[in-house]
């Protein structure tokens, strides 16, 4: 159920598999009563696809390509039954025409379905007389219009509420949710391309005292004035997020070990000098790390936060770095410590 509620696209795919399997079995063995055997046949090559397509699913996670399958499927579906069944055939096309835009995007959503459509119209089985065609495209045509509508209203809300929901609104960094998702996509990249990526954790030192001595509203600006400061030192594709509290993350795209080197020293220097709480500097500890393919992405993280922390207990204001894979790609030693005075 959990991951049902957590991916839109998979439970649209798997309800829409229960239905077919439960909704037309019935009428597929009616049909083979009722002498259509060919009809019936075509009803179960769609429960068959249709329950294929949720199983891939469900199996792989990839839910996205299923639905489009689906759609596909449906669609092909109706236009052959209502060319075998005729009339009571042709009915199919209206729930069809919703399951597309419920299933995928508007826009391949109107492309698929105005094929259907033009495919049954074009043909004179289902529909004889002139008139009876232009009726029936009329009527797609508003059920394929508010079915659109009603997709661009909900794709909208949704990216909305997904903005919201990953992004963090004091600092406007993307939160801890937003970085576990981009952290997947641009391990996934790198693996593919061959590109470095890296990884740097870093957390204030001593901002408990900042709360305790000036109040939560003075930390509050401090942590919004660090934000600023890493927006300035970074380059535009790195990716910026807060990982709560007063611990902050940065995705680094194509960032060998030399330049996670340069770039951790040059974030540490610039928060130093440029970020002030009454007249003393605050500073921070980075834990850096470059992707070794073949480990997870919560194994990347917490070596990058084991790093972080040991920055921390050597004395704060420090990057600590691991920057070597070992041969099987998985957590290697950590390869050098780069200590710098701690002027606290
Ligand atoms: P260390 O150098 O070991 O990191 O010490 P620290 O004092 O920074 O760390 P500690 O974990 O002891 O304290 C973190 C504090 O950050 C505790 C909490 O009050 C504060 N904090 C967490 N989130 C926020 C926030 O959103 N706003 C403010 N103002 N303070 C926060
Ligand atoms: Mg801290
Ligand atoms: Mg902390």
């Amino acid at each position: 159920m959990n991951r049902l509620r957590g991916d839109f696209h998979l439970a649209i795919v798997v309800l829409f598999g229960a239905i077919t399997v439960l909704g037309i079995t019935p009428f597929a063995l009616y049909r083979f009563a009722n002498g259509q055997p060919l009809v019936a046949v075509v009803d179960l090559m769609i429960v068959a696809c249709i329950s294929g397509g949720s199983i891939y699913a469900w199996r792989t996670g990839r839910s996205y390509g299923a639905a489009i399958f689906v759609a596909v499927t449906y669609s092909i579906g109706c236009v052959v039954v209502a060319y075998l069944a005729g009339l009571s055939g042709l009915l199919w096309v209206y729930p069809v025409l919703v399951a597309n835009f419920l299933l995928v995007p508007r826009w391949p959503a109107l492309m698929i379905s105005t094929a259907a459509v033009a495919a049954i119209a074009m043909g004179d089985v289902a529909l004889v007389t002139g008139a009876h065609k232009v009726m029936f495209m009329a009527t797609s045509f508003v059920v394929s219009l508010f079915s659109f509508v009603f997709a661009s209203r909900a794709e909208l809300q949704r990216s909305q509420l997904e903005a919201i929901a990953s992004r963090d609104p004091l600092t406007g960094a993307s939160n801890r949710r937003g970085m576990e998702a981009e952290l997947e996509v641009a391990m996934a990249s790198s693996i593919r391309t061959r590109k470095p990526l890296s990884l740097l954790v870093f957390d204030l030192d001593h901002f408990k005292q900042v709360n305790d001595s000036f109040g939560h509203e003075a930390g509050d600006e401090l942590l919004v004035r660090v934000a600023d400061v890493v927006r300035g030192t970074v380059r535009t594709d790195d990716r910026f997020f807060r990982l709560g509290g007063e611990e902050f993350g940065l995705l680094l795209p194509n960032a060998n070990a030399a330049s996670l080197r340069n770039i951790a020293e040059k974030l540490r220097v610039a928060v130093a000098s440029e970020v002030q709480c009454h007249g003393r500097s605050i500073t921070i500890s980075i834990g850096a790390t470059c992707f070794c393919p073949g480990e997870s992405a919560s194994d990347w993280l917490g070596r990058t936060d084991a790093a972080m922390y040991r920055a921390k207990r050597s004395g704060r204001n420090r990057s600590v770095f691991e920057d070597e894979c070992s041969e099987e790609g998985v957590v290697p030693a950590m390869t050098l410590f780069a200590e710098r005075p701690a002027g606290e």
